[in-house]
């Protein structure tokens, strides 16, 4: 049903791939994923020898060397099996994007072919005191010789639990205020003074362990620092307009998803002597349900081709709005699905309502919707 994007051959071949393999070994189980909230390890196995992890890692260290169009294709059609899964992806995109635009040369050479493996990274910049406001940041990374020793605690971070690596966001600059004063750095699993905190119990992606991070005395040195001391916010705007288009195009294999499910299912479903699919009213609310799902489609590959043709100017904004719009497409098109289905739509006999939970935490993380628009608004005024 989705319509034809402007893709090269290449990449037509690794959307089918990844289409395939979602069909095979993702969509059948995603409900027991739910379930169980658990992603079995073989899923992010097969994700991580199918090369999806190494998407944006450059063919020189080994990767395939593509760019943000792969990088969202990857997450498009993962999501449309299991929401869950694509979040996997989202942590190794925050990884090679902060080494791409952040990380010196022996970073990449250490770090590129560690992506390759597993879904080893996840990003953590929310603290217990609130996510929206990352000038709050109080998690302190104080230079002492070669190292910096890092207190504080984050919270809500995806992967956070089986991560090896995290990418975070902390005060470098102490009695700074606001965001001036942040740094990204890109800190390996802490042995000593590090811990796991709470385990969140989430509505929707499940599967994908979201906890908090507890550092007390952590010694990172120096060398780990990713681009320049006390500008982690510029990084991260960077960083950001490539994981927010992500999450866009998640969105968007969820909502395609759901629609495609709902449509098969109210061409076979009668009522009053017809199928639900040839009144009016329902085909109007599938047209608007399809619609928008290609425009905000169309909006996140082309901002991907800024991105692949290195034209970075002004796709902050424009990542916020993908995000936005994507998201709240989701959560519509999802509730609308489970609408058409009736009662059924209402019962975990069918993946509407997962993919409606699911479309609810697309619309929080990453930046709420409410901060993407605010962006947006400081962008145009
Ligand atoms: C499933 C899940 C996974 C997550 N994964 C990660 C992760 O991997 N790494 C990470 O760092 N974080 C992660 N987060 C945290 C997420 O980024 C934050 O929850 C989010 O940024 C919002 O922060 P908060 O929850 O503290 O809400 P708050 O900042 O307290 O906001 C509460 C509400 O107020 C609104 N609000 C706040 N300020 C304004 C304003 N100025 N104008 C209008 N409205 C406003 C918000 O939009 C929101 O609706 C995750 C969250 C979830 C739910």
């Amino acid at each position: 049903m989705m319509m034809k994007l402007l893709l090269t051959e290449d990449q037509e071949r690794l959307r089918s791939s990844i289409e395939k393999m979602v069909r095979i070994d993702i969509a059948p189980r995603a409900s027991e994923i739910d379930e169980k909230d658990e992603v079995p390890v073989d899923i992010i196995n097969i994700m991580s020898e199918m090369g999806i992890f190494s998407i944006l890692v450059p063919e020189e260290y080994g990767g395939l060397g593509c760019g943000l169009t792969e990088a969202c294709l990857a997450m498009e059609e993962v999501s449309k099996g299991s929401v869950s899964c694509a979040s996997y992806i989202l942590g190794q995109i925050f990884g090679a994007v902060s080494l791409r635009y952040g990380g010196t040369e022996a970073q990449r050479e250490t770090y590129y072919p560690e992506i390759m493996k597993d879904a080893n990274i996840a990003f953590a910049a929310t603290e217990p005191q609130g996510g929206s406001d990352l000038g709050g940041i109080r998690t302190k990374a104080v230079l002492k010789g070669d190292h910096y020793i890092i207190n504080g605690r984050k919270s809500f971070i995806t992967n956070g639990d089986n991560a090896q690596y995290y990418v975070s966001l902390v005060r470098t600059e102490q009695g700074s205020v606001g965001t001036k004063g942040l740094s990204l750095l890109w800190i390996e699993r802490p042995s000593e003074g590090f811990s796991i905190g709470k385990k969140e119990k989430k509505m929707g992606c499940r599967g994908v362990p979201v906890v908090e991070l507890i550092f007390e005395d952590v010694k990172v040195p120096k060398s780990q620092l990713l681009g320049e001391k006390g500008k982690g916010m510029v990084l991260a705007r960077i960083l950001f307009s490539y994981t927010r288009t992500g999450v866009a195009a998640w969105a968007v294999g969820n909502a395609q998803a759901a629609l495609e499910y709902a449509v098969n299912y109210i061409k076979n479903r009668p009522q009053f002597g017809q199928m639900i699919s040839e009144y009016q009213a329902i085909r109007f609310m599938v047209v608007e349900m399809a619609t928008k799902i290609e425009a905000v489609r169309s909006l996140i590959y082309r901002i991907a081709s800024m991105a692949d043709r290195g034209v970075m100017e002004g796709i902050h904004p424009l990542a916020a709005m993908a995000k936005w719009y994507a998201t709240d497409i989701a959560m519509e098109v999802t509730m609308k699905a489970v609408q058409l289905l009736g009662a059924y739509g209402y019962t975990k006999e069918f993946p509407m309502e997962r993919m409606m939970r699911d479309a609810k935490g697309l619309q929080i993380f990453e930046g709420t919707n409410e901060i993407q628009k605010i962006i947006i608004s400081n962008h145009l005024l």
